[in-house]
């Protein structure tokens, strides 16, 4: 069995932060096992391209050059071939002017690592090592004295009584316009970033009606000096201002919101042709090998020894100057996060 010092699985934006940092203090390359079945930047250069960010441009270049193992100051004409580069830094993006120069990165570092184009089926921890089953690869399992998953997660969902449209269609304008036409009313279930987003779509594709099914208020980022109001779970940017204008302001025709609960879902689900369902996104599944329910410390990302959790499906825990508490997303703020965390992780790893 091939021995090595870290594994990292996953290779979205978290993995290839774990990934960097790992080198940058010094983990030499060679002992290190990157896995992941695409090596597509994840979820974030596949599945959501076409979303609205709410984060800033000049947030997403101060993630691609805050890893010097990254090396993106040496990327060829990055400022020519990158979209990125020309938008307005203070303003949101498409997810995709961050993820293109992101597959740069992670050819880059795909080459330099132990690379394994796989999932990894389930981990055991044998002997101070955890061992690693791998999906489909010829060279048998491997095993890592520490490991970093960075296996993001997915769009949670709920029994429905109608066809339901994945989210990664209804988030993207053209996949959408493959699912509704003119005679459809839509159901969209939730009010946060994502299910706004759907709404604004379904309007833009011209279908008869969109039915809004929400159980809390829309919510903004509010940006107070040096500090952010609901910085995790506010609207923010194109779609906070959209939906000032177009929800909290004067509704379009076409769009009806109720809240969810018993009564209404029997009142309103029937004239829906079709549904959405944006109601959070739930950890993507993972066997652990005696431990049946992954717990981890959202204060430093451990899991067990020498097995730590990062990115979205493991995300810090913060405490804003107000006292609320979010969860903490975003590719800047897994980056400071991970500063603070990897000294902790090298020193409780076996
Ligand atoms: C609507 C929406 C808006 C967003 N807006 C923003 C934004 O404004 N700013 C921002 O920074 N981010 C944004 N994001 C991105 C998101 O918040 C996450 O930050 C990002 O996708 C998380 O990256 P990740 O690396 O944790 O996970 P992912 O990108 O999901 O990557 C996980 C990777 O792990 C792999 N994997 C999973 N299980 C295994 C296994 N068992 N073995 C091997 N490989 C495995 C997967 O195949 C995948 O490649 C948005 C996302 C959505 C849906």
């Amino acid at each position: 069995m091939t021995t090595y010092q870290w594994a990292v699985i996953g290779a979205g934006p978290a993995g290839m932060a774990a990934l960097g940092k790992l080198m940058d203090t010094g983990v030499n390359p060679k002992e290190i096992a990157w896995i992941d079945p695409e090596f597509k930047v994840g979820d974030f250069g596949s599945k959501w391209r076409n979303v609205s960010s709410n984060t800033k441009v000049d947030l997403f270049i101060k993630f691609l050059e805050g890893v010097q193992s990254f090396n993106y100051s040496q990327c060829p004409d990055r400022l020519k071939n990158y979209e990125l580069h020309g938008l307005d830094p203070s303003k949101t993006c498409l997810l995709k002017h961050a993820a293109d120069p992101l597959q740069w990165v992670s050819d880059q570092l795909k080459n330099q690592v132990n690379s394994i184009q796989s999932t990894v089926l389930k981990l055991k921890m044998q002997d101070k090592h955890w061992q690693m089953t791998l999906d489909n690869y010829k060279d048998g399992n491997i095993q890592s004295k520490n490991i970093v998953l960075a296996t993001g997660s997915v769009p949670r969902v709920m029994p429905s009584p109608i066809p339901v449209i994945p989210l990664e269609d209804a988030l993207d304008q053209e996949r959408l316009k493959k699912w509704v036409d003119h005679s459809d009313t839509v159901a969209v279930f939730g009010a946060s970033h994502s299910a706004i987003i759907v709404i604004r779509l379904l309007l833009d594709s011209g279908v008869k009606q969109v039915i809004n099914f929400y159980r809390s208020p829309l919510r903004y980022a509010v940006y107070m000096d040096n500090w952010i109001l609901f910085d995790n779970t506010g609207l923010k940017g194109e779609t906070a201002q959209w939906a000032r204008e177009h929800i909290d302001g004067k509704m379009p025709k076409n769009l009806t919101r109720v809240w969810s609960n018993d009564e209404n879902n029997k009142a309103y689900l029937p004239l829906c042709s079709k549904a959405v369902q944006a109601i959070g996104f739930d950890r993507r599944k993972i066997t652990i090998e005696g431990l049946p329910t992954i717990e981890y410390n959202d204060r430093s990302g451990i899991i067990a020894p020498g097995l730590f959790g990062f990115g979205i499906a493991f995300p810090e825990t913060t405490v804003d100057t107000f006292g609320n508490v979010e969860s903490s997303v975003g590719l800047w703020k897994f980056l400071n996060y991970l500063n603070r965390v990897m000294p902790v992780w090298q020193k409780y790893g076996n």
